[in-house]
């Protein structure tokens, strides 16, 4: 019988997502959980949208639409093109497929079902082999300080296409939310073999996770190796704003500055081979590789270079 590797990821939507692939792809079934952000969740016509986790159930289903990069595969817009037609918001797009998803959610919401469950059926619905939960059940809500004032983070990042520079965030909600029991049982599993925080970013994808009250110190207690994967490639984000954010906010658009968010958790980074020459600066063990993932083999194989970068990490004492 192959050896249990069990893993918690940590992930936002798009960048994550296809790391988390590589690694269900990699790991024993069951053996992977996958902790995903609800800062960017919103309520859009009375429903309940959920994109970080979409991405996620959408690539691990298998559904995901290549060519936008969020959605379904195969999507048809009856939906929005009748909406427009009825003078309804057009900026953010529900594509019909995605609609009975937000509409499942939002219906069984109303009936008092948490959103982990709701998100353990549709993932069972779907084939979804990997646990997926969210950090909290609670509502927490990204939200950005620009120059004009605070916006919901939808409004900006859809709606203003995240153009202009964000001067501060918060995460509205997070001070009295409660981690998910499942997502702390995860992290204090004494057989867990790594912690990989995904290639998200790491503002307004991983932030809104760590910021939940006893998540960032759970995440630090674990035993197992805590491994992050660079968002950045060459100073520059592969898609979405992460780059941007960090100039703006100040810290600049390096690994160095992903590093120092996670200072506190990191037992190893993982950064682009294009980066590699920034590796000793950061004073903590790194590995250079490629990290661009275009394939599904890509997946596989970072998925495979962040494990056994794990492995060694967790078999040097101290
Ligand atoms: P979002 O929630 O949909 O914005 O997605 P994430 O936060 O999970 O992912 C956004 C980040 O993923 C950006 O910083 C991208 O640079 C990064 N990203 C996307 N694709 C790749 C990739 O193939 N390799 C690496 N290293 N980063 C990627």
């Amino acid at each position: 019988m192959a050896t249990r590797r069990k893993v918690v990821a940590l992930s936002g939507g798009i960048g994550g997502a296809k790391l988390a692939l590589g690694l269900a792809r990699v790991l024993a079934p069951g053996d992977l959980t996958i902790i995903a952000n609800v800062g960017d969740d919103f309520e859009h016509l009375g429903l309940h949208v959920s994109p970080d986790i979409d991405t996620l159930v959408y690539t691990l289903a298998g559904l995901a639409n290549p060519e936008l990069g969020w959605g379904r595969t195969g999507e048809t817009w009856t939906f929005m093109a009748t909406l427009e037609q009825l003078g309804g918001p057009a900026w953010f797009r529900l594509g019909d497929g995605d609609l009975a998803m937000h509409v499942m959610r939002t219906h069984r919401r109303a009936q008092g079902v948490p959103l982990s469950t709701v998100t353990a059926d549709i993932c069972a619905a779907l084939g979804v082999v990997p646990r997926v939960l969210p950090a909290t059940d609670d509502s927490v809500r990204t939200r950005v300080r620009l120059d004009e004032g605070w916006l919901d983070f939808q409004d900006w990042f859809v709606g203003r296409r995240a153009a202009p520079p964000v001067r501060e965030l918060a995460f509205d909600g997070a001070a009295t939310a409660r981690p998910l029991p499942a997502v702390l049982d995860a992290l204090a599993d004494p057989e867990l073999h790594a912690v990989v925080v995904c290639p998200s970013n790491p503002l307004i994808s991983i932030e809104p996770i760590l910021c939940v009250p006893g998540l960032r110190e759970a995440v630090r207690a674990c035993t197992a190796p805590v491994v992050a994967v660079s968002p950045l490639i060459g100073g520059r984000a592969v898609k979405g704003p992460t780059a941007a954010m960090l100039n703006d906010l100040g810290a600049g658009a390096t690994v160095g500055a992903v590093v120092e968010r996670y200072r506190d958790l990191l037992d190893g980074f993982v950064l682009d081979e294009a980066d590699a020459e920034a590796a000793p600066a950061l004073a903590v063990p790194t590995i250079a590789t490629k990290t661009l993932m275009l394939t599904l083999a890509d997946r596989i194989r970072l998925a495979e270079d962040v494990l056994a970068f794990a492995d060694r990490i967790g078999a040097t004492p101290g």
